[in-house]
């Protein structure tokens, strides 16, 4: 065989490995919608979910908080924090110059009774109306920790922040498979404080998250990751992130071989990045450091539904308890 025979079969093969990938995950989202886990809505990666999807939240929530009660007793702060959330603090994390793509801006009618009645004649029409509305001031939140910085500018107390947060998260990225969902919640315990106490933060979690994800019977496994920063510029963050170790990833087999599994779990050193943009100062003065680990518990959920069905309650019994 030529090397240009080679390469075309190479193509070929890969062409049906991403085909198989997408039929696979296209099964899967129809399955958890004919068990009515997922209530499909008429956009990809939005969903409503059932009481039984809700059980399963809630086991897997039992464990992580019984991971945070071991490692850190009632030291962490609860914080829940709404969806949404201010435009100031929302620029403060920089996510729009990493990734605009995946954000989700709030607007809302300010005009008057005019322009109102001109909004309905544009949408009687079925023409576009969106441009009536004006930006809210607030922004859909993309990670369940960044509305938690703003109200630590300052000093911190000598021993730093500790908080336990969970909430939605929404990033605009629509699509077949399940797993990628566009609004998703996150569990998240996080540590503002010196370089110290960010780097053992991010790696005790790493291994207290491997410990919850057995707990719960997946098989996962711990990769030096990076985040999907947008165009050029973002692939030297990517890079870095990658170089430096900032970031691992638990992952989860969803799809057998057919791709290199889904990051059900992420542990994360921000560095001083937060601490910088926030103003966030340990008592002697230098800049915060910060890290977090965060559970997508809808991942973790299909992790498991993957494994033992989509009816939670025929489930073994040691994971209900
Ligand atoms: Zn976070």
């Amino acid at each position: 065989m030529t090397a240009v025979d080679a390469s075309s079969v190479g193509a070929e093969s890969a062409a049906h490995a991403v085909a198989d990938l997408q039929t696979e995950r296209a099964r899967f989202r129809d399955e958890l919608v004919a068990a009515e886990l997922l209530i499909p809505t008429s956009v990809d990666g939005l969903y409503g979910r059932s009481g039984d999807f809700e059980s399963i939240i809630d086991l897997i929530d039992a464990k992580v908080e019984a991971a945070g009660a071991a490692a850190h007793g009632t030291s962490a702060q609860v914080l829940r924090f709404p969806p949404v959330f201010p435009v100031d603090a929302f620029e403060r994390t920089d996510y729009l110059a990493s990734f605009p793509n995946l954000t989700g801006a709030i607007t809302t009618f300010t005009g008057d009774n005019k322009a109102h009645a001109q909004l309905l004649a544009e949408r009687s029409a079925g023409r576009d109306w969106n441009h009536f509305l004006s930006p809210a001031g607030t922004m859909l939140v993309s990670a369940a920790c960044h509305p938690s910085y703003a109200r630590l500018t300052g000093t911190l107390p000598a021993d730093g922040v500790l908080m336990d947060i969970f909430g939605y998260c929404f990033r605009h990225e629509p699509a077949v498979d399940p797993a990628r969902m566009q609004a998703f919640r996150m569990h998240e315990y996080v540590r503002v404080g010196t370089e110290q106490a960010a780097i053992d933060h991010r790696s005790a979690w790493e291994e207290r998250g491997l410990s919850v994800l057995a707990d719960l019977g997946l098989e996962a496994e711990a990769v030096i990751a990076n985040d999907p920063f947008f165009g050029r510029a973002g692939r030297m963050l990517a890079a870095n992130q990658r170089n430096e170790n900032l970031k691992t990833e638990l992952v989860v087999r969803l799809y057998g071989d057919l791709d290199d599994g889904t990051a059900v779990v992420s542990a994360n050193n921000h560095r001083d990045h937060f601490g910088d943009t926030f103003d966030i100062r340990t008592v002697d003065g230098s800049t915060a450091h910060s890290a977090c680990v965060g559970f997508g518990m809808e991942r973790i959920a299909l992790g498991m539904i993957r494994r033992y069905g989509t009816r939670p309650r025929t489930w073994p019994a040691h994971l209900r308890a």
